[in-house]
């Protein structure tokens, strides 16, 4: 028998008296029994995703034959339950799978817009160029929000194909500033923070996203930690769990090109940075962004384990966590 609406409220009336009941306190049972707002992660890999096209190499010869071996491009979702409200942060190629994965772990409710928002990191093309999907070819939307940074939103504003999604109202441009808290929907706040990056087309930021009980950081792309003028330290400090840049692994994955040229932190030096910190804060640290060529992406790979000895991971893609 399915399980209706009226059913639902039953039970959760009967849960509601029985938890009153053991602890005699009604606001704690209430707020027990709420769902809360989480975030859900859609994808950990770099923008050229895993595989990558055209890599005849061995980093992607398992990706390539095993379909559950394969990452989309970075991207994390935040739902409120309650609300039925959904943003996405970044809109990468691939949106289409992002957007069912979304959809089973959070179904969209019928009288609410598809996404209550999108906001952009950047301008680099694992970050935005799903918005292709939005435009009169494919969905066609109407009004969808996109928050961006000044540069990224007169980029989007000026440049085709972008130009056209805005003249035709398929998206709505929404300017973020670096450090303004905005709100999403009752119980969620987001504050971009600039980060210093290879900054051609747009600035880039990172997003700090506030909950009702707890608190991410998410800084998928960014130069070296020390090019930085902020302590990463404070930041994973204060929040509960951080997604962070963890492109590659090391110095060695890029045999034909100059490395200093896409210059990340490396784990392997996040890791020796991130030594001094307590054992419960290195723990809240989440790698993602994970190029191709990261042997990490392999979870037996011994670069994986190295990874775990130190107390941190690898985020994964389908999972969540509350806020
Ligand atoms: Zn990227
Ligand atoms: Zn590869
Ligand atoms: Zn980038």
């Amino acid at each position: 028998m399915p399980c209706t609406n009226s059913m639902r409220t039953h039970w959760q009336t009967l849960a509601l008296s029985c938890l009153i009941a053991i602890t005699g306190d009604p606001a704690a049972a209430q707020k027990t029994l709420t769902p809360r707002p989480f975030v859900l992660v859609l994808g950990i890999a770099q923008d050229g995703g895993f595989p990558q096209a055209g890599c005849r190499r061995r980093c992607c010869q398992a990706a390539i034959r095993t379909t559950s071996k394969r990452r989309m491009v970075t991207s994390l979702a935040i739902v409120d339950p309650l609300s039925h409200q959904r943003w996405l942060i970044d809109c990468t190629p691939h949106f289409p799978d992002q957007l069912r994965l979304l959809d089973t772990a959070a179904p969209p409710s019928a009288n609410q817009p598809l996404l209550d928002g999108i906001f952009l990191t950047h301008a680099h093309v694992g970050h935005y160029t799903g918005l292709v999907n939005l435009g009169r070819e494919v969905m066609g939307t109407q009004n969808i929000a996109v928050h961006a940074m000044p540069r990224m939103a007169g980029f989007l504003s000026t440049q085709g194909p972008w130009s056209l999604l805005v003249k035709l109202n398929n998206i709505q441009i929404k300017p973020l500033q670096a450090g303004q808290v905005i709100r999403l929907g009752k119980r969620i706040q987001l504050t971009p923070i600039l980060v210093p990056h290879r900054d051609e087309f747009s600035e880039t930021v990172g997003f700090l996203i506030n909950g009702p009980e707890r608190s991410v950081v998410f800084i998928p792309d960014i130069d070296k930690w020390e090019h930085w003028n902020r302590r990463i330290e404070q930041l994973i400090v204060t929040a509960d769990r951080a997604y962070l840049d963890g492109t590659f692994f090391d110095g060695q994955e890029l045999p034909n090109r100059d490395i200093t040229k896409v210059p990340h932190p490396f784990i392997i030096e996040s890791i020796q940075r991130f030594a001094a910190l307590a054992d419960t804060q290195r723990s809240k640290v989440h790698f993602i962004h994970l190029n191709h060529t990261n042997p990490a992406l392999a979870p037996e790979s011994p670069a994986a384990k190295a990874i775990r000895h130190a107390g941190m991971y690898v985020a994964e893609q389908g999972t969540r966590y509350s806020l």
